[in-house]
C-alpha cells in the first residue's frame, strides 16, 4: 500500500515540502484554506518578489538573529544559490539588484508560483483548497472545514505549513497556536515582525507630512551598535518602511523590557556636525528657516519637519542645536503596529519542541515548516529562503520517518 503525506498549508514551504517527499515516491496530498494555494507569496511579488540575497553565506545566517544554528542547519541543505537554481528549472532567471537583493527578472510572482504548481500536479501531488484545518479528532483524524461542511482525513504522515499571523485575509491566521497549545506543543506567542511603529506625533506633522519618505538616511537603536543606513517613511502612526523593520526585531524586545524604544535617526550620514554647523552659520537674509535647511545643507521638507518636531521653535536658529539634532533625531517608538499590518510574524513553534527532521517530538509523525517555526529575519529575501529550506528539511523528515515505519 502507498504511503500518504497530508500537507497542510500551501505556501513556500508546504510546498517545497511537497516537491521533496513527492520526488522520494510518497503520496502527497497538500490542504489549504484559501480557495488556491501560495496567496501570500503573489502579495510578495507585488513591489518585486525579492526571492533571497546574495550575501555570503556567512552574512547571511546572521540575519536569522537569535536562530543562527537552527536556520543553518536548513541552509546548509537549501540555501540562497539552490533556490536560484530552483528557479531557473521553473524557468525563472534571477538578477541581483544594487541592494544585493535577489528578484526574478520580470519581479514577478506569478510566473514562478504558477509553474510550480503545475509541475507539482503533473508530479501527482494533490491538492484541495478551501479546506481549512480546525484540528484532530479523537482517532487522530485530520478535520477540515470545507464548503460542504466538516470532513475527517487519514495520513499516514502530516506535515503542517499554516504560515504565522500576518495578513490573515491571505490564509494564514495563526489559528493553530491554540490547537498545538492544546496538545501541550510549545509555541512562542506570535508577534509582529517587520512592521511599523507607533509614535505620539504632533497634529501638524500627522496631517502634514504622512507618507514622506526619509531618504538616505541611517538608524541606531539606542544603546545599540552600529547604525544601519537605509530609508524610512514618515506615516499617520508614526514610522515604517524598511530600515524600521530591520530594526523590529531589537526595537520589539525593547519595548516589552522598557515601555518604549529610543530610535536615533542621523538625517545627513554623510555630513559631519561640524560640517553642519558652519553651513547652517552662514546668514540666512530673508529665507524662511526651512528654506535655509534645504538651500545650506540639503535637508529636505521631510528631514526639516523631523527637526521642527523634535526642537522647541526658539532653537529653530540656533546652528549647534539644529546640526545635532540632523545627527541624532530622536524619535520615541511607542508600540509595534499590529501582527495583521506586519510583514511577517515573531515567534511559533519552538525550536526544542521540534527534531533534526523538523517532527514535533510531542507528536511523531506530525511535522512543521516555515513561518510558523519560531523564527525570524528582515526583508531582503530571508523569510522566503528559510521557508523554503525549512519545507525541504521537513519534507525530507517526513520521508525518513515514514521509511522508518513501513
Ligand atoms: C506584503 C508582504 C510582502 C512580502 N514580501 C516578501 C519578500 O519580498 N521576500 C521575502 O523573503 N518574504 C516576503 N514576505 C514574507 C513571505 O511571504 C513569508 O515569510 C512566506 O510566505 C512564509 O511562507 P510559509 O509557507 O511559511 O507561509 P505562508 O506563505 O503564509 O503559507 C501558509 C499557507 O497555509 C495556509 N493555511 C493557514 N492556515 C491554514 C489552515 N488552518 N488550514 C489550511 N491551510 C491553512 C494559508 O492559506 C497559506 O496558503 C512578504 C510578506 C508579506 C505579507
Amino acid at each position: 500500500m502507498s504511503t500518504t503525506l497530508a500537507i497542510i498549508g500551501g505556501g513556500p514551504a508546504g510546498l517545497m515540502a511537497a516537491e521533496t517527499a513527492r520526488a522520494s515516491g510518497i503520496e502527497v496530498d497538500v490542504y489549504d484554506a484559501m480557495g488556491s494555494v501560495g496567496r501570500k507569496f503573489l502579495i510578495a511579488g507585488k513591489g518585486g518578489l525579492n526571492l533571497t540575497h546574495s550575501d555570503d553565506f556567512e552574512t547571511f545566517v546572521a540575519r536569522y538573529r537569535g536562530r543562527e544554528s537552527d536556520v543553518r542547519s536548513w541552509l546548509n541543505k537549501f540555501d540562497a544559490t539552490a533556490l536560484r537554481t530552483f528557479a531557473r528549472g521553473l524557468g525563472i532567471d534571477t538578477f541581483i539588484g544594487s541592494s544585493g537583493r535577489v528578484f526574478p527578472i520580470d519581479l514577478k510572482a506569478a510566473p514562478f508560483l504558477r509553474g510550480w504548481v503545475r509541475r507539482l500536479r503533473a508530479q501527482g501531488v494533490r491538492f484541495h483548497v478551501h479546506h481549512r484545518f480546525s484540528d484532530w479528532d479523537a482517532n487522530g483524524a485530520l478535520v477540515f472545514d470545507t464548503p460542504d461542511g466538516a470532513i475527517q482525513r487519514h495520513a499516514d504522515a502530516t506535515l503542517l505549513a499554516m504560515g504565522g499571523g500576518s495578513w490573515p485575509q491571505l490564509g494564514s491566521n495563526g489559528a493553530w497556536v491554540d490547537v498545538l497549545r492544546t496538545r501541550g506543543i510549545e509555541v512562542a506567542p506570535l508577534q509582529a515582525a517587520n512592521c511599523g511603529f507607533e509614535v505620539d506625533w504632533s497634529e501638524p506633522m500627522r496631517s502634514r507630512h504622512a507618507g514622506a519618505p526619509l531618504k538616505r538616511i541611517a538608524a541606531r537603536l539606542d544603546g545599540a551598535g552600529t547604525a544601519v543606513a537605509g530609508e524610512c517613511v514618515i506615516s499617520a502612526y508614526g514610522l515604517e518602511g524598511s530600515l524600521i523593520y530591520a530594526l523590529s526585531g531589537p526595537v520589539r524586545e525593547r519595548i516589552v523590557a522598557d515601555g518604549w524604544a529610543l530610535l536615533h535617526l542621523d538625517l545627513l550620514p554623510e555630513r559631519s556636525t561640524e560640517q553642519l554647523v558652519a553651513a547652517l552659520a552662514r546668514e540666512r537674509g530673508k529665507r524662511s528657516i526651512g528654506e535655509h535647511l534645504r538651500r545650506s545643507i540639503g535637508l529636505d521638507a521631510a528631514k526639516s519637519a523631523l527637526v521642527f518636531e523634535l526642537l522647541p521653535r526658539t532653537e529653530w536658529i540656533n546652528p549647534g542645536r539644529v546640526a545635532a539634532t540632523i545627527k541624532q533625531a530622536s524619535v520615541r517608538l511607542l508600540r509595534p503596529r499590529p501582527l495583521a499590518e506586519a510583514i511577517s510574524s515573531a515567534g511559533g513553534v519552538r525550536f526544542a519542541a521540534l527534531d533534526e527532521g523538523l517532527m514535533l517530538r510531542a507528536m511523531p509523525g506530525v511535522f512543521c515548516a516555515g513561518e510558523m517555526i519560531d523564527w525570524e529575519a528582515p526583508t531582503g529575501g530571508y523569510l522566503l529562503t528559510a521557508s523554503f529550506a525549512s519545507g525541504k528539511v521537513a519534507g525530507a523528515g517526513a520521508v525518513n520517518w515514514l521509511s522508518q515505519q513501513h
